[in-house]
């Protein structure tokens, strides 16, 4: 089993410079470097990190789910070829697929425009004790539909609130909806994967260079491109208000995935470790009916079958593994012996031979 004091101190420090401090402002091109990485970490190490990692989140999810508390809600934004997908892939890789949903946001249906904007996420929120991954999210109403104004105009909104000071105004809804949130019991862990204008130019070229990542590529990830500058912007006054103290913003650097791969596993591992989920204590009474329960199917075993073959395996084990010690220790103090007599044996012929030496320098003396 992981050791969560340690890691939980390494993960902390690890993460610390991605984080958005709340009520700061941000400036993404001058505030976060897409092609940062740790010169620490190699390759190899990197995948280390993140094996251990994915086995952590593994142990974290089972806690989470027996406690049965606490929804955790993983929020991806970024702009197209970021790695959105391969970091759900990587992140997600060890852990129970029954305890983990996710769930994809495009442009909303007509039923989904026949309502409030908040209306579609509330709906996917994951369950209690699971973890809901946000391909997209609601951060879409902050970003894409501010950045083309005419998905705005097909929102159904009343003439009123369509205009001036809506952005700051779902900012607001948005913090207030995740506050609310909070209190009823999920994490939000909110993860932009910051890529660079040239990284991504340069993955859309292999997508098109490579038949088999064709059907990654589309025309409308070239359209959104030409907007990037306005994307930016956007996304600057995004993680600028709504990086709160109960759902901050993590800026990873997305332009090396093996990087980004382990920035996102060690983010969602802090949120898990602070959330501290338990399995639930079994009261005095369910114990006892425990122990009931145990003596009667052990007075259940067939004929020649031990009462408790758990037990019994267990003790053989155990036995096993302690003849093995003594093994090792009998070959050790062997060992040892021999290496005593060897030092004894070269004593004796040292003496031996020193002896004429000896008298010869008192003779020379
Ligand atoms: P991938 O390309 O890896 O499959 P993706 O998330 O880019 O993943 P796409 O189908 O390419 O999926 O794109 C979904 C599109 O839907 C994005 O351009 C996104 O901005 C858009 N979208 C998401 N939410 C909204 C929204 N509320 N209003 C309008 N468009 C939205
Ligand atoms: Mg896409």
């Amino acid at each position: 089993m992981p050791q969560p004091q340690i890691t939980a101190k390494r993960i902390a420090e690890f993460i610390a410079p991605f984080r958005v401090k709340p009520g700061s402002r941000v400036n993404l091109a001058r505030d976060f470097d897409p092609a940062f990485q740790s010169r620490r970490a190699s390759k190899e190490q990197a995948k280390e990190i993140l094996a251990r990692g994915v086995e952590m989140l593994a142990e974290y999810q089972a806690r989470l789910a027996a406690q049965d508390t606490w929804g955790v809600v993983l929020v991806l934004q970024a702009m197209d070829a970021a790695g959105k997908d391969g970091t759900i892939r990587h992140v997600m890789s060890g852990v129970n697929p029954q305890g983990v949903e996710v769930r994809s946001f495009k442009a909303p249906s007509s039923e989904e425009l026949d309502h409030d904007y908040l209306w579609r996420y509330q709906r996917r929120l994951p369950e209690r004790g699971h973890i809901g991954i946000f391909n997209r999210s609601h951060y879409e109403e902050v970003l894409v539909v501010r950045v083309h104004p005419q998905i705005l105009a097909g929102q159904k909104l009343p003439a009123r609130t369509r205009g001036r000071g809506i952005w700051l105004r779902r900012f607001r809804e948005i913090n207030d909806w995740e506050h609310y949130l909070s209190d009823q019991g999920y994490r939000f862990v909110k993860i932009f994967l910051n890529l660079s204008r040239e990284e991504q130019r340069r993955r859309f070229l292999s997508r098109i260079d490579e038949p088999e990542k064709n059907w990654k590529f589309s025309a409308n990830d070239a359209r959104e491109r030409a907007y990037w500058d306005d994307y930016q912007k956007a996304f600057s006054d995004v993680l600028t208000h709504t990086s709160t103290e109960w759902a901050p913003w993590y800026v990873i650097p997305a332009d090396y995935k093996p990087f980004a791969r382990v920035a996102a596993a060690g983010v969602l591992a802090e949120a898990l470790i602070g959330i501290d989920p338990r399995y639930p204590r079994v009261s005095k009474e369910a114990r006892d009916a425990l122990q009931t329960a145990k003596a009667d199917l052990e007075g259940q075993a067939p004929k020649g079958q031990p009462a408790n073959p758990i037990e019994a395996e267990r003790e053989a084990k155990q036995a096993k593994a302690a003849r093995k010690a003594s093994k090792a220790d009998r070959k050790r103090d062997k060992a040892t012996r021999r290496a005593a007599e060897r030092r004894a044996a070269t004593a004796d012929e040292i003496t031996a031979g020193a002896e004429p030496a000896a008298s010869g320098s008192t003779a020379a003396g």
